[in-house]
């Protein structure tokens, strides 16, 4: 009975469509029902032997149903083009686009670390002026006046009455705080210095340090050893080996500098610490009479101990720079690996 055929088709083709996901099924679905010899077709042929009391009720079903899968069709068509249009847009062989961030420099990063280092171990952070007068970076430090860093060829020296200059050292930041501070003091003081110096592969006229200042009752030389052991600890591997040598500073005395075994060659001897196996990493000593004075301490009642580390130097010596003047050249190609 051609009604209950057509009742047929009608679950077929809606089963069939159902599984249609892609434009080559449509087009296998479209040829087995759609076209001149298709099912449907086939069906519509047979009307013209349908009775013809029962011819408008089977025209009519038939015509409902063609119409229905090709509206289907046609929209299933049109949903599957749109979709292989866009993705055929996205080209899968093509690298991915990666986003550039910015990141710390790599003096400051030494600077962060080496703060960080302090910190933990009580030390707060005071900063001065980079213009410092001559009392502050020289005669309060214990500098006689005719010491060679008062030289024109060592600092630079602004055009002023007051003999200002471009700071040589954080030392003037110790007695700022000295000035300024309760005791007892235990401060660092980074900052950036100038010196008048020939540019070259191991010096700039302008760098970073990094000082550091205690002031007590009973401040030892063996207090200072421990605290720079164990910052130096901490900051190059507790596997490095230190010696202290004695030094001159006019601000401190006894004066010292701190010396790690090179982590480069583990000490056998390398181009970095021109063989000795040995780097200089520190000066150091216990904060002269005269400098505690300049601050307004009694040396009579407090002692102290004061260090000093150059930053470029650290950092140099952390990335495995051979020329100082890298860091400051900015180029991103040399900055991306550091
Ligand atoms: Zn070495």
């Amino acid at each position: 009975m051609i009604l209950d055929d057509i009742k047929q088709l009608n679950e077929t083709i809606a089963k069939r469509i159902g599984e249609v996901n892609d434009l080559q099924k449509l087009e296998e679905f479209r040829l087995e029902f759609l076209v001149k010899k298709g099912k449907m077709q086939q069906l519509v042929d047979r009307l013209k032997d349908v009775e013809k009391e029962l011819k408008p009720v089977v025209g009519k079903e038939l015509n409902i149903l063609k119409s229905k899968v090709e509206k289907q069709f046609n929209e299933l068509r049109e949903n599957l083009q749109n979709k292989a249009e866009s993705s055929s847009n996205i080209d899968l062989t093509l690298p991915g686009r990666r986003s550039f961030k910015g990141a710390v420099h790599p003096v400051m990063q030494t600077l962060n670390k080496m703060v960080e280092i302090f910190a933990d171990m009580g030390f707060s952070v005071a900063e001065g002026p980079d213009i410092e007068d001559g009392f502050h970076n020289f005669d309060s430090l214990n500098f006689p006046p005719d010491h060679p860093a008062r030289d024109m060829q060592d600092t630079f020296f602004m055009k002023s009455p007051d003999e200002l200059v471009l700071r040589t050292h954080t030392s003037p930041v110790q007695i700022r705080v000295m000035q300024n501070s309760e005791l007892p003091i235990r401060a660092i003081m980074p900052g950036r210095v100038y010196r008048n110096e020939a540019i070259s592969a191991r010096a700039l006229a302008e760098f970073y340090q990094i000082e550091g200042l205690y002031v007590d009752k009973n401040v030892t030389l063996a207090e200072l050893k421990s605290t720079l052991i164990t910052f130096a600890k901490r900051m190059y591997g507790e596997n490095s080996a230190f010696r202290f040598r004695p030094s001159f500073f006019p601000f401190t005395e006894p004066s010292a500098e701190l010396d790690i075994s090179c982590y480069i060659c583990g000490g056998k001897g390398c181009r970095i610490c021109k063989h000795t196996g040995w780097l200089e990493i520190a000066g150091c000593g216990m904060v002269h009479p005269n400098v505690l004075r300049s601050g307004g301490i009694d040396p009579d009642i407090y002692s102290g101990y004061a260090f000093g580390f150059g930053i470029d130097r650290v950092t140099l010596l952390r990335t495995g720079l051979d020329d100082i003047r890298l860091l400051y050249e900015n180029d991103v190609r040399i900055l991306k690996q550091l």
